[in-house]
């Protein structure tokens, strides 16, 4: 059965247009820095995040700790949400493997930190205390429902932490889908920070691959880390190619995904045991609760729905995530719809 699969963006397999452009790749050892394929590739995203260089690593997690570690000494320590990706879904690699402290504040609705919450949580130079070195902002922000960091906040940030000789980095996971919801280009949101990481695995389809961008000196010190951390690549041209399409292509049609999203969501609203968070969704993914009278488990509600073809993922205790993505049509939009009418009534 070809299901209908709403876990995650992240299942997205490669467009018929990425696997011609993997096969005809041209390919080098890229850890000579060899690799035509990937040097166009961190070039484009370079570009594209207004940064000076770029460097293509296997995921997001190791852009984001290669970026972290390349920012941050033994004993450094970083600022960020307790709802953060890096903060809880990274194995704790920034203080396992980096011996970096984490300052975790809370995040606002829609996933930004308070001015005044960094400024409280900024150490002062004291041998009892570790020493700030970075702030760390996530924007589209996952947990908080795929909400938007604006590029006013954004600077507000940034500003603020340069006045104060303080680095930001912006795990821009799905960076592109923000630049979609405001209308406005990814070197907008990434201009102002220090350091962004962006995943091309996500809606933008490539089968493999982040890039993590900034300038030339931070991005030589994180190539080592790469190597460090075992992401250093041989002829991964073969990959960067589908990202190649993803950054010409893909980013440029992420607002369909919005669009269906705010369809299902709208389908789904009329569906009295779904609820609905307040303002989902904010770019692909729609978060609800189940009504107080629904008798099921979430698990006997992913079972359900597999048996009749959609796959479901819960986020939580009587809660779900679904996401829209590339393969999510119109017609796969109705029957979900359909299908909960049918398993929640
Ligand atoms: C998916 C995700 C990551 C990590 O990317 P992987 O490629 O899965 O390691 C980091 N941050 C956010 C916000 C994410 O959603």
């Amino acid at each position: 059965m070809e299901f209908i699969d709403l876990r995650s963006d992240t299942v997205t397999k490669p467009t018929p247009e990425m696997r011609e452009a993997m096969a005809k790749a041209e390919v080098g050892d890229d850890v000579f820095g060899d690799d035509p394929t990937v040097n166009r590739l961190q070039e484009m995203a370079a570009d594209m995040m207004g940064k000076e260089a770029g460097l293509f690593v296997p995921s997001g997690t190791m852009g984001n700790l290669a970026g972290i570690l390349s920012h941050c000494q033994r004993g450094d320590e970083v600022i960020l949400g307790k709802k953060n990706h890096t903060f809880l879904f990274e194995a704790g690699g920034i203080s396992v493997l980096g011996g970096v402290h984490s300052h975790q504040l809370d995040n606002q609705p829609d996933g930004s930190l308070l001015l005044s919450d960094i400024e409280a949580a900024i150490r002062p130079d004291d041998p009892h205390d570790p020493i700030t070195r970075l702030i760390c902002l996530e924007n589209t922000h996952n947990r908080c429902g795929g909400t938007v960091q604006t590029p006013e906040y954004i600077r507000q940030v940034a500003d603020f932490a340069h006045a104060r000789g303080l680095k930001v980095h912006l795990d821009g996971a799905r960076l592109f889908n923000a630049a979609a919801a405001l209308n406005v280009s990814a070197k907008e949101l990434a201009g102002p920070v220090d350091s962004v990481t962006f995943c091309l695995s996500k809606g933008l389809c490539a089968p493999v691959g982040s890039v993590l961008c900034g300038d030339r000196e931070f991005i030589k010190r994180a190539n080592r880390m790469r190597k460090m951390l075992g992401g250093g690549m041989r002829q991964a041209g073969v990959l960067a190619a589908a990202g190649i399409v993803a950054l010409e292509k893909m980013t440029k049609r992420l607002s369909e995904d919005h669009a269906r999203a705010r369809n299902l969501a709208e389908g789904l609203s009329e569906n009295r045991n779904i609820i609905l968070d307040a303002g989902t969704p904010a770019t692909n993914m729609i978060f609800f609760n189940l009504a107080p009278g629904v008798k099921l488990s979430t698990s006997q509600i992913e079972e359900k729905m597999k048996t009749k073809g959609i796959l479901v993922h819960a986020s939580g205790e009587r809660r779900f995530r679904l996401v829209t993505h590339y393969w999510i049509d119109d017609k796969a939009v109705d029957k979900t719809v359909a299908v909960f009418a049918d398993v929640l009534q």
